[in-house]
């Protein structure tokens, strides 16, 4: 059994679904965004400023900065409701029509009678969009609000932003237990770029899909056609036997992860392939793989449901 992200047809496509601009809090102008990504060597990227009032409710016209072999997505980091926290909530919209209703959120602190978390999620997931919850380290996630945001197709496991501006980068611990629920969220990284610190460039997506187009990769997204990355780079994961099979660029760890305390690791001197044995993963109905590099970047699979 091979991740779907393996098997489907078409080729990866790197992009990054999460990154500010000076149409809300970031430092540079959508077009400076768009080139660096693209000088970068992106494919594809997402602008997704923050969706409240003080900014306009923008979702950014990204159009007339797609170029030969570099296309944007639509989309916005939306903000409505109270978390258990108090704190208002920040949920990763790409996808979004332009036209996408705004919503009663004028600034940053959450509004009585404001729709919920849940409640712009599921608006944006049924106008089109894939959803992810930002952040979860950062913004103080309680299980509870994590399960609360039913329309959500995707965790970021890894925010490159909170990781260099306040050591908070971690989506894995929450996303674990909502998998152990039996949700079928998937996994991103991201930048959360706002360039305003060391913030961009960190964390990405590999999309697998014929075609490099908002549509395909949308669809892609939606189907978990993809895996996340720092660095590394995964070829293969498929479950052969009793053992997961990882194939990947040169490695020094490559670990297995299902439920409760269910991990195993196999380590190495640049391994490009990996065979992770499943009898320590305690029947777990899902498995992930996580694979580490010499500099201590990693990569992450999207869960396998066995
Ligand atoms: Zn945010
Ligand atoms: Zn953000």
């Amino acid at each position: 059994m091979r991740h779907s992200a393996f098997a489907a047809p078409g080729r990866f496509w790197r992009g990054n679904l999460h990154t500010h601009s000076t149409r809300s809090d970031g430092v540079l102008a959508p077009e400076e965004v768009c080139r660096r990504y693209r000088a970068e060597g992106y494919d594809f990227m997402a602008l997704t400023d923050h969706f409240v009032g003080v900014y306009g409710y923008p979702i950014v016209d990204t159009l007339p900065f797609r170029a030969e072999g570099f296309t944007t997505i639509l989309g916005a980091e939306l903000h409505s409701g109270a978390m258990a926290n108090g704190e208002l909530w920040h949920i990763l919209a790409v996808g979004l029509p332009a036209d996408f209703a705004a919503s009663d959120s004028p600034d940053f602190r959450p509004k009585p009678g404001q729709e919920s978390g849940a409640e712009i999620a599921a608006r944006a997931v049924a106008a089109g969009a894939f959803v992810a919850v930002a952040h979860p380290q950062w913004s103080g996630l309680t299980l509870a609000d994590a399960r609360s945001i039913e329309a959500a197709h995707a965790v970021e496991i890894y925010n490159h932003g909170c990781a260099m501006g306040c050591d908070r980068p971690d989506g894995a611990a929450i996303a674990d237990l909502l998998l152990t629920e039996g949700r079928r969220l998937t996994l991103i990284a991201t930048d959360d770029a706002h360039f305003s610190e060391p913030d961009h460039f960190g964390g990405w997506v590999m999309v697998k899909s014929t075609e490099n187009s908002p549509e395909a990769l949308l669809e892609a997204l939606k189907r978990g056609d993809f895996y996340s990355s720092q660095g590394p780079e995964l070829r293969d994961v498929r479950i052969e036997g009793d053992k997961v099979v990882v194939e990947c660029s040169a490695a020094v760890s490559v670990v297995a992860l299902g439920h409760g305390t269910a991990a195993k690791g196999v380590h190495g001197h640049s391994m490009t392939r990996a065979e992770v044995p499943l009898a320590r993963l305690n029947n777990s109905p899902w498995v992930r793989v996580a694979v580490i590099d010499a500099a201590g970047r990693r990569a992450w699979s999207n869960p396998i449901w066995l």
